[in-house]
């Protein structure tokens, strides 16, 4: 059977002894590639009668309308968006999860991808006194997949400035060594409690459910940029002091890292 999809495991014991192992998890990923393509059905599905609803809400909320009435439809137009936001990510999340790897790598231009989430991020602070830092290893670009990389960077940015408190810092860092390209995001907000860290990458995983809904979170952020830098051969590292403030790391590989040709520097 062509289909059939086993994982082996040996173990080893004694003297030379194996065992050999052969599960059948032809099933499972079976399973794992329905509900993969259920969550892509259903936010496309979702996306066309949201957009109908949303464009009613904004041709009401133009008109004169009694308070309590502008009010209602107001926190109606407010659920709208968020329910997109969340279909939009859903949508994200299921193209990554359907391929395991970046089909090709164009180098990309890491100083003005990092300077154009800053002026996003600077945008999403707006009246709130954040202060931005940028610190950028002039010299090496990084290869990848640019729309992927913008939304997993910018997730890092939106996530410091929401769970920052007013009059925060948030620094962007873009720093090379001998063990590849590093791209942080630092921020001197609430920090995270490290029973929390193991599973922040999970879907819908959150700290604190009210807080996290407010500031206008889909709980996706996370999972997100796991899968992007996964597709990279990339990893995620955060570190964190509840009340003085998170790091979050993106970890590449020296072979993803490429020097900057000088007719992009500057
Ligand atoms: P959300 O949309 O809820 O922010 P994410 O996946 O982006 O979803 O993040 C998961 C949770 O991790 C958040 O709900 C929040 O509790 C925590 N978190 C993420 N970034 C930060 C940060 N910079 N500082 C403190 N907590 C954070």
């Amino acid at each position: 059977n062509s289909d059939l999809q086993l994982q082996y495991q040996i173990t080893k014991f004694g003297e030379g002894d194996r065992l050999l192992v052969a599960r059948d998890i032809t099933r499972l990923l079976r399973l794992e590639q329905t509900r993969q393509d259920f969550v892509a059905n259903a936010s496309h599905e979702l996306r066309t009668p949201l957009t109908v609803i949303r464009g009613y809400l904004e041709t009401f909320l133009d008109q004169e309308l009694p308070r309590p009435l502008q009010r209602g439809l107001g926190q109606m137009q407010q659920q709208a968006r968020r329910m997109e936001s969340l279909v939009t990510d859903l949508l994200l999340l299921s193209r990554l999860e359907a391929s395991q790897h970046i089909s090709d790598e164009h180098p990309i231009l890491i100083h003005s991808l990092i300077r154009q989430i800053h002026e996003d991020g600077e945008a999403l602070a707006t009246g709130r006194g954040h202060h931005f830092v940028l610190e950028l290893d002039s010299e090496y670009d990084l290869l990848g997949q640019e729309n992927e990389l913008r939304s997993a960077f910018s997730n890092l940015v939106f996530n410091a400035v929401r769970y920052t408190p007013d009059n925060g810092t948030i620094t962007l860092r873009w720093q090379v060594d001998s063990q590849g390209g590093h791209f942080s995001v630092s921020d001197d907000g609430i920090g995270i409690e490290p029973m929390h860290l193991p599973r922040l990458t999970e879907r819908f995983y959150r700290i604190d459910e009210s807080r996290s809904s407010a500031s206008g979170g889909t709980g996706l952020g996370l999972a997100i940029v796991k899968h992007v830098l996964m597709r990279h051969g990339a990893h995620l590292s955060i570190d964190s002091t509840p009340g003085e403030g998170s790091t979050f790391t993106c970890h590449f590989t020296p072979d993803m890292v490429v020097p900057v040709r000088e007719t992009d520097a500057g």
